[in-house]
């Protein structure tokens, strides 16, 4: 079959790239977009002011060459700067010297790739127009427009629902599909933006070269920076709890905690009162759901298809690699759509819970072990180890944030032989005053 128009719900992070890729092969798009252009319009994304970009997403970036251009915007964090309770602080690199994650701002990514979706590679965005059903019949799609309420129907010869975590598209299969595997978890913490805002002369108050990690057990605070010099804060935090947002229903209440958890970075939120009390408490879901493609002409892709929660930095970074996937197959089985989606699924959905399950076990890691002594020897010697057998040895964080040859699911499994052999290390007696031994070393080597 050769497909030639192709219909894409949702013109978000993936669906504006997919539809790059697309173009350049040639297919004639059409995205429909909820949402009116943020280009025009200031409106709020609905979830992060920033992101954190890195090696698999800058591929699908290189894909369609704006790399470049996405690098001057971004600001690399070689580290995670820790912010312990008493008010020490401590740095744990990512990775090698020059291996960084990059923060971005949403929007601006999100703009740019629609700019050149629709001024250099021919798409057509429709905005105000949210996909109210698919009719998988007569192969047609139907929106609504936001303020006329008028039905646009389209009709294509392939349909992506790229439309993120709380899918349109995917509903619509769900409901048209026999044997339809859907599961949707929602972790017991919520998320509030807060914001460090410059100092003088836009300067940053906090190590501007870094992901800043407030962990406090079970919750923590972290801080991306932006280009203009302020800091997104994020607090982690139970809905409900001893610890928790019900807890923080009062200007006093939100006081005294921060007073008490958050010391250090107290006297940097001028305006914390009034943004805790101002801005949303979101929650956080996990969406894994089986197949992602159906009657050989739609596919589901991005947070449509897995949504994760954000504590590997890894959504988009995965959204933008099924892109990339999805284009080597196409150069692969050239242009044979049902081989095409195929394979996509089969590739792609061991990879999209592999980053799920990792995702929330990094919640965990964040939040609690960086501040653990015994977790940070560990990583020193891995990070020793690697150095030194940099064939035999990728920590887990790099595999999934710089190697992007390693497939998510590989990552996982090597992860998971690594801290086997990591528990046995720890286990040594001493291990503490011989971490850098010979024995140490040996004994890595003899389980390998
Ligand atoms: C707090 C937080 C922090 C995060 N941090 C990171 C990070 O550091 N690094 C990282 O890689 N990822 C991160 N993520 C994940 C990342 O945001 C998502 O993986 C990414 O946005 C997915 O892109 P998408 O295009 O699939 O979905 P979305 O970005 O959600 O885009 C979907 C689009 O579809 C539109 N839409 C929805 N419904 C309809 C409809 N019915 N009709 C038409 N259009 C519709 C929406 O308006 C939207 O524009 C984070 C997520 C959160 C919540």
């Amino acid at each position: 079959m050769e497909s030639k128009h192709v219909t894409i719900v949702g013109a978000g992070l993936v669906g504006s790239l997919l539809s790059i890729y697309l173009a350049k092969r040639g297919y004639k798009i059409d995205i429909y977009e909820r949402r009116p252009d943020m280009r025009k319009t200031s409106i709020s994304a609905g979830k992060s002011i920033n992101l954190a970009l890195s090696d698999r997403g800058w591929r699908g970036l290189e894909g369609i060459g704006i790399a470049e251009e996405i690098r001057k915007i971004g600001i690399p964090m070689y580290g995670r700067y820790i912010h312990n309770r008493d008010g020490s602080s401590a740095y744990q690199p990512y990775g090698k010297k020059d291996q960084a994650i990059f923060s971005v701002s949403r929007a601006d990514i999100n703009m740019k790739l629609m700019d050149l979706a629709e001024q250099q590679n021919g798409v057509k965005i429709h905005f105000n127009e949210r996909c109210t059903s698919v009719d998988r019949k007569d192969h047609t799609v139907h929106f609504e427009h936001n303020d006329t309420h008028q039905v646009t129907t389209a009709k294509s010869d392939l349909l992506f629902g790229a439309d993120g975590a709380f899918a349109a598209s995917r509903l619509n299969m769900q409901l048209s599909s026999d044997r339809f595997e859907y599961n949707q978890h929602y972790i017991s913490a919520g998320y509030k933006e807060l914001i460090i805002p410059p100092g003088e002369n836009g300067s940053f108050l906090l190590e501007k070269n870094a992901l800043h990690i407030w962990p406090r057990g079970s919750f923590m605070m972290i801080a991306l920076p932006n280009p203009d010099g302020n800091f997104t804060c994020t607090l982690f935090l139970p809905f409900e709890g001893e610890k928790s947002f019900a807890k923080l229903q009062t200007r006093e209440a939100v006081k005294k905690f921060f007073d008490e958890e958050f010391s250090s970075a107290v006297p940097l939120m001028p305006t914390l009162l009034d943004d805790f009390m101002n801005n949303p408490t979101s929650s956080l879901v996990t969406v894994k759901c089986f197949p992602w493609t159906f009657d050989d002409r739609i596919a589901l892709i991005g947070d449509a298809a897995h949504a994760i929660v954000p504590f590997f930095g890894q959504g988009m970074n995965c959204g933008f690699e099924d892109c990339v996937v999805l284009d080597g197959l196409i150069s692969k089985h050239k242009e044979n759509w049902p081989a095409i989606l195929d394979e996509y699924q089969r590739l792609r959905k061991p990879d999209g819970d592999a980053i799920a399950d990792l995702a929330i076990a990094n919640f965990v890691e964040m939040r609690d072990k960086t501040a653990d002594k015994t977790f940070l020897l560990q990583k020193k010697i891995e990070a020793k180890f690697s150095e030194k057998y940099p064939d035999k040895w990728i920590p887990l964080y790099s595999m999934v944030t710089f190697s992007p040859h390693i497939r998510y699911h590989e990552a996982m499994s090597y992860g998971k032989r690594q801290q086997e052999i990591m528990d046995k290390v720890m286990a040594m007696p001493d291990i503490e005053s011989r971490w850098d031994s010979a024995e140490v070393e040996n004994e890595i080597l003899k389980h390998i």
